[in-house]
């Protein structure tokens, strides 16, 4: 049963239910970028990206990665485990694009093997910014070991997702991860959508993500749609 809101961020509400282990999760269809300065409503945004997210955490469930998905419940909300969340973003490159080429001699474009894993302290205060195991450790976010063990879980939902959008001429250059603690265990948290990865079209390399919101590139709920027609088609049936 949906209790209080919990939490309302820029894309997402969190409910409470009379669960304490369970929380609902709500896609709303509203979207920011550059920490908030831009703002935008999309119809079905949010519909289109909790469907990719629910057939994505489904998938990796299937392939044995732990993640806080348990169900939907309508076509905006799913049920997740409430976890205790790790505040770092976990950020894994295959191709280079965004603040990579803008801040370091990257090429848009550019093949990045082995995969690049970047970690973001996850605080709209300071920025989000960059951060190393060194500072992970001294803030407390998180132990050593649970660190590698986020660096392990990551790469393999990389080489699940990066095998999957293949097959559905989808290129995966960059995508955020965020973990959390439950039950004594790491799992993945958050969504895996087109607000959070980025989604190349593998023949015309157009963007089928929120780059498209970003830097005015076209019809954000078009490529949204299309993004969903090959990741979860039978919605559309
Ligand atoms: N990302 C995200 N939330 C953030 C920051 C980044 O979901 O707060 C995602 C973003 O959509 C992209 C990837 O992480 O798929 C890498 O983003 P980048 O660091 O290039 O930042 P941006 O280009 O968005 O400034």
């Amino acid at each position: 049963m949906k209790l209080l809101e919990l939490y309302s961020g820029k894309a997402k509400t969190v409910y409470k239910t009379d669960d304490p282990e369970k929380l609902i999760m709500e896609f709303r269809n509203s979207l920011t970028a550059f920490d908030g300065k831009k703002k935008s409503e999309a119809p079905k945004k949010g519909y289109y990206n909790a469907q990719i997210a629910a057939k994505l955490l489904t998938l990796l469930e299937d392939k044995g990665i732990k993640t806080h998905f348990n169900s939907m419940i309508s076509d905006t909300e799913m049920v997740v485990d409430a976890v205790d969340i790790i505040k770092i973003e976990v950020i894994v490159r295959n191709i280079a694009a965004g603040s990579l080429v803008r801040k370091y001699p990257f090429k848009t474009g550019q093949k990045l093997d082995p995969p690049i894993l970047v970690f973001d302290y996850k605080s709209d205060v300071h920025g989000d910014p960059m951060i190393n195991d060194d500072i992970a450790l001294a803030l407390g976010l998180a132990t050593g070991q649970e660190l590698s063990e986020i660096r392990e879980i990551a790469l393999s939902i990389n080489s699940i997702l990066v095998d999957y959008l293949d097959k559905r001429n989808l290129l995966l250059p960059d995508f955020k991860l965020e973990f959390g603690r439950y039950k004594g265990k790491i799992i993945l948290a958050d969504e895996i959508s087109c607000d959070t990865c980025r989604f190349w079209d593998k023949t015309t390399g157009e963007s089928l993500d929120k780059d498209v919101f970003r830097f005015d590139k076209g019809d954000l709920v078009a490529a949204y749609r299309e993004v969903a027609r090959r990741i979860v088609p039978e919605i559309f049936k």
